[in-house]
């Protein structure tokens, strides 16, 4: 499987995973992995622990909409 984001910018990059979210293939350039949920910023929610610790693998872009969002409505 080839990155998403770097087929969108013309290169030809082998990913070396795949997103929980869209299941598109991320390079390492392009991956996110951290122990979800991780809710940045000062909105007033109460925040649930991610007691497994596990990391998971997000791209950029669904990174980016999980933080503006709340993909993960368990949490929300
Ligand atoms: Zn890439
Ligand atoms: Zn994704």
């Amino acid at each position: 499987m080839k990155c998403y984001e770097c087929a969108r910018e013309g290169k030809d990059t082998d990913a070396v995973g795949i997103c929980i979210a869209c299941g598109r293939g991320v390079c390492k350039e392009h991956l996110i992995r951290e122990e979800t949920p991780v809710w940045e910023g000062s909105y007033p929610v109460e925040l649930k622990p991610d007691l497994e610790h596990i990391k998971r693998i997000l791209c950029l872009p669904c990174h980016e909409s999980l933080k503006e969002n709340c993909l993960f409505n368990e949490v929300c």
